[in-house]
């Protein structure tokens, strides 16, 4: 049977990296909306140059946007045998719209993965991440000896493949931080209000783990459960 997954958590709580572990262990694509606009930029679509002046100073992109290309991809193909959604649903109003279209495509929710980080360490391991131009799912971190860049030619590079690092924009930036952060934290309509959303209603599996301890340590938490 199929897994269908979503994992939430504050951006630098280490669910990206997760999320490309679960994806390797159960072969289900791993969807990250964030991910998804960054290839429309890069690509120079329409949609990536919307979306940019928004993921630049760390605000949510519209739902008018948003909503409608995430549900694209979650009917895709590939999905049909299990997906770990990451990003998505970000607020309230999208996970009640995530479990309606559940609902009316006959899919069902079977997981919810939240990892939990107090905000201040979430930062500081922000700031630290890398991006590898190859491959988004190769998580490289300079703070993280399990994920930790390799040096070559007196530059780092992706410990994977050995391919070139980036940081992204809104990483570096203090204030697009915080302001993703207000968004994650909020109980009321963002994403904590969302995984509450989840935690009520009756059907998937909730598993909360302490996301301060190793990425070994939350792998083993989550693959417990999963
Ligand atoms: P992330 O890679 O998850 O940190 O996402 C980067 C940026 O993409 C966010 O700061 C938002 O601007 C935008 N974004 C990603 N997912 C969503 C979403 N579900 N709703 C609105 N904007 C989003």
């Amino acid at each position: 049977m199929g897994k269908n997954i979503l994992v939430f958590g504050p951006n630098g709580s280490g669910k990206g990296t997760q999320g490309a572990i679960v994806q390797k262990k159960f072969n289900i694509p791993h969807i990250e909306s964030g991910a998804i606009f960054r290839e429309h930029i890069v690509g120079g679509t329409e949609l990536g140059k919307k979306a940019k002046e928004y993921i630049d100073k760390g605000d949510l992109v519209p739902d008018e946007l948003t909503i409608p290309m995430m549900v694209a991809r979650l009917l895709k193909e590939d999905c049909k045998s299990g997906w770990i959604l990451d990003g998505f649903p970000r607020s309230k109003d999208q996970a009640i719209t995530l479990a309606k279209t559940l609902v009316d495509n006959g899919l069902a929710l079977d997981y919810v993965i939240e990892i939990i980080l107090d905000r201040q360490i979430a930062k500081e391991r922000i700031m630290g991440r890398r991006l590898c131009v190859n491959d988004n799912n190769h998580p490289n971190h300079i703070a993280f000896d399990a994920i930790k860049p390799v040096e070559k030619d007196g530059k780092l590079v992706c410990r994977v493949c050995g391919g070139e690092l980036k940081t992204r924009a809104d990483d570096q930036d203090e204030e697009a931080i915080s302001k993703r952060h207000n968004i994650y934290y909020d109980n009321v309509t963002g994403t904590m209000a969302a995984v509450n959303y989840f935690k009520e209603v009756k059907g998937p599996k909730v598993i909360s783990v302490d996301g301060s301890t190793s990425i070994g340590a939350v792998t083993e938490a989550i693959m417990k459960e999963l």
